[in-house]
């Protein structure tokens, strides 16, 4: 740190001696030519010492490192080409022109492309074909400003001088300097995440003043062939770059921390900057009736061209991922049939109808799903779902509402069907599920239990909802598929494995299983998600599938909730303690919504920090439903959590529980993308991970994909610019003994990196 500051500091004094003596002998010559040559050596030693630390930084993530490994290269190439002009200049006796030599040009030039390599390099966040179209307009927007500059300034003259190496060197050294310009714009517009921002800017300002100055010598020239404007903006360059490799080493971005800030764009002005600068250009040469007046008017036309078209393809892209969120928003991916959502806002619509109308809501819940997906596999187990899905759909008029509200939960809006048109429909169901369905070559029976709830309009939604739930629940425990509805008598006994639930809260029958979340960059442990188990003495370990829900319908989520967070919080001080920096940095612990709606409940999280001595920032709640979002309590607990600065995740994002609007209205620090996104299969449409990472980053949340389960999945994520993960791919749920030994190991969870490292 301290001598860094050294060398910065150096390389300041470097460049202001630089610009002092220059300013010197423009008034008048003094002292030996050599002399001014002299600031541009020492800070090009200083800045290739200052390049190699931050290579040398174990703290930045491996890409991060390789890019400033290239720009060292590049660093040393162009300073030799430097060096040479240097050389030149002193040899000639009277030099004239811009004395770029070969040596120069091929440095210059290798330096460029070295550059535009380690940009190359860089994994790049894109998203959709137009994404990349608008970048490379962009860009190109900023090349022709560049070109229109350099013409005007520069090339013109030499053309009119008729000297022919002249006009070549010009229009290499104008090449050189476009391409320079063309790809730093092309990295800054596309969002990235490797390079810190600052820095980024820091170098596109340097490699600007590199391919600007020379169009000053002319000026120079005249007063005295032996100065170059390079004597002075060299320095200053190497000084900038100086100051971005600093500013890497001590970014928090680029930093091994548990969250990476999602970088925004900032430099989308810059082509309307470019616009601007072209056109104060085509003032003054009007003004001045300059003879190129026509080339910088067509490419001021030109370049307004290209920033309308970037315009529209940003339109059109929008609209169109606003459509697909919005669908996506309303419907399950899987079943294509309304979620919950739009099941709320149906069942709204219908009870709000005005007139007095029977209303009635049907439950339908499948009794082995849970079987059929652990024993035969997801795939099997989504090919039921769709064909339930198709079947009760088909049992229905036009007006009713299908939904399926998550797992193997249906629900039926019936409008205007009283009890007995209810059960006609039912009726109807359970016939249709009667027939077995046929999945990848096996026929699978189909058990189904439904509950109705018979209300009428102005009846509360949630009301109607809750009593379909308890009669679902009665009707399972009737033989095979069976149909009730509810009644008052129904509520108040509570099932039996709630009774069950509250001893093994009390008999610490649960235990917690943490699952890695790790960086996909290089696999090192992020942080860790806490997941709950139940040791059932019976029933064996039970998956949280099994008791979650009893746990929310019979409020007994709220003491579970507490044990959760008491045992995890307990065991983060515990790696704390044990394991100093290589513990998780975060601690990802699942919350019901029922718990955010409990009053005090920041508070009670806050209590449970200071007894730990948890930092705030290293524990993430997630949340997954809609209602708690609802305003109330649930916002104020979340307003709470997030001020004391506990961060808030929205899990299994994408899968219709959350909502645009919601993630708009609602304070939150990260999204979990849905393991079906991550794993769906890839087609010539952009991925929704790619929407999601997109949204993300616009603002400014971070973002973890869930449920890698391939190496593919983790290549593609990262291509994206995805930088956490989670999944079988990596490692699954463990024992906090497990963990510990993978974090006193200090292991990287990559398979293919573990490989890699070890023989190479
Ligand atoms: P979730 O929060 O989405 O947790 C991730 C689930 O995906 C876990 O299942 C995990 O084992 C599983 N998973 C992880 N990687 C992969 C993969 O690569 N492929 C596949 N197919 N699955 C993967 P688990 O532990 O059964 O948890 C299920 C759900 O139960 C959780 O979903 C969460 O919503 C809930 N849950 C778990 N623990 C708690 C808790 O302490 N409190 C509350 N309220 N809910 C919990
Ligand atoms: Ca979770
Ligand atoms: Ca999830």
């Amino acid at each position: 740190m301290h001598k860094s500051d050294r060398l910065l500091r150096a390389s300041a004094v470097c460049a202001l001696v630089a610009a002092l003596w220059f300013t010197v002998n423009l008034i008048h010559p003094v002292g030996p030519r050599v002399l001014l040559w002299v600031p541009t050596a020492v800070s090009a030693a200083f800045l290739v010492a200052g390049f190699v630390r931050t290579v040398r930084t174990p703290s930045l993530l491996p890409a991060t490192r390789r890019f400033w490994r290239h720009l060292t290269a590049a660093a040393v190439v162009i300073g030799i080409g430097v060096s040479s002009q240097a050389f030149d200049v002193l040899a000639e006796e009277a030099p004239h022109g811009p004395q770029t030599g070969p040596v120069m040009l091929v440095g210059a030039g290798l330096g460029v492309l070295i550059i535009m390599y380690a940009l190359f390099r860089l994994p790049l966040g894109r998203q959709s074909p137009g994404e990349l179209l608008r970048v490379v307009l962009d860009a190109g927007t900023l090349m022709l400003a560049a070109a229109v500059f350099l013409w005007h300034f520069s090339t013109r003259s030499a053309l009119h001088n008729g000297d022919d190496t002249g006009i070549f060197l010009s229009l290499l050294v104008t090449i050189i300097a476009l391409l320079a310009v063309f790809a730093v714009a092309k990295f800054v517009l596309s969002s990235h995440s490797h390079v810190d921002n600052e820095a980024l800017r820091l170098l596109a300002v340097a490699m600007f003043v590199g391919a600007v100055a020379p169009m000053f010598r002319p000026w120079f020239e005249a007063v005295d062939p032996h100065l170059f404007p390079d004597m002075v903006s060299t320095p200053f360059i190497y000084y900038l770059a100086l100051l971005a490799a600093a500013r890497q080493r001590t970014a928090p971005g680029g930093k091994r921390r548990g969250v990476v800030p999602a970088q925004q764009r900032s430099f989308s002005v810059l082509p309307y900057a470019a616009v601007a600068a072209v056109d104060g250009l085509l003032l003054s040469v009007t003004w001045s009736d300059g003879a190129d007046e026509m080339v910088v008017v067509g490419s001021a036309v030109l370049l307004t061209a290209l920033v309308v078209l970037r315009q529209l393809t940003a339109f059109r892209d929008n609209s169109r991922l606003l459509a697909r969120l919005d669908h996506s928003a309303t419907h399950d991916g899987l079943t294509q049939l309304p979620n919950r959502v739009l099941f709320h806002s149906r069942l709204e619509k219908a009870l709000a109808t005005p007139g007095d109308r029977p209303v009635a809501v049907a439950l339908i819940d499948l009794d082995d799903f849970k079987e059929v997906n652990d024993t035969l596999g997801h795939e099997v187990g989504d090919q039921l779902l769709v064909g339930v899905a198709k079947r009760l759909e088909a049992c229905v008029r036009a007006e009713d509402t299908v939904a399926r509200l998550g797992g193997d939960e249906f629900v039926v809006v019936l409008d205007d069907a009283d009890p007995a048109a209810a059960d006609l429909a039912a009726e109807r169901m359970m016939n249709a599920l009667r027939q077995p369905v046929y999945a990848d070559g096996h026929e699978l029976p189909i058990r189904a239990s439904i509950g109705i709830a018979d209300g009428r309009s102005g009846d509360k939604p949630s009301v109607l909802l809750r009593h379909a739930d308890i009669a679902m629940y009665a009707a399972k425990n009737l033989h095979g598929t069976a149909c009730l509805h509810f009644d008052p008598s129904m509520s108040v006994s509570g099932s039996d494995l709630g009774t069950e639930l509250r001893d093994a809260i009390a008999n610490d029958q649960l235990f917690l299983l943490y699952q890695p979340i790790v960086s996909l960059d290089d696999g090192h442990i992020m942080g860790a998600e806490a997941l709950v188990r139940w040791a059932h003495p019976v029933r064996g370990t039970l998956a949280p599938d099994a008791f979650i829900p009893v746990a929310e319908r019979t409020g007994l989520i709220v003491p579970l909730g507490h044990w959760v967070m008491r045992t995890s919080f307990a065991q983060l001080a515990e790696w704390n303690a044990v394991h100093g920096d290589a513990a998780p940095q975060v601690l990802n612990v699942n919350i019901s919504a029922r718990d955010l709606r409990e009053p005090g409940f920041a508070e009670h999280v806050a209590a449970l920090l200071t007894e730990f001595a948890i930092a705030p920032e290293r524990v993430v709640l997630e949340i997954t439903e809609t209602m708690a979002l609802e305003p109330g309590p649930s916002v104020v607990n979340l307003l709470r959590l997030r001020k004391m600065g506990v961060r808030v995740s929205l899990d299994d994002f994408g899968t219709g529980h959350s909502t645009l609007t919601l993630l708009h209205d609602c304070p939150i620090d990260e999204i979990k993308l849905d393991r079906s996104f991550t794993q769906s299969q890839v087609d010539d449409r952009p991925p929704v991970s790619a929407a999601v990472i997109h949204l993300a980053q616009a603002l400014g949340l971070h973002a973890v994909a869930e449920g890698v389960e391939t190496a593919d999945q983790a290549e593609q994520l990262l291509s994206l610019g995805y930088i956490a993960a989670q999944g079988y791919h990596f490692a699954r749920p463990m024992p906090p003994a497990r963990l510990s030994e993978l974090l006193a190991a200090k292991q990287s969870l990559m398979p293919s990196t573990a490989e890699t490292v070890a023989t190479a």
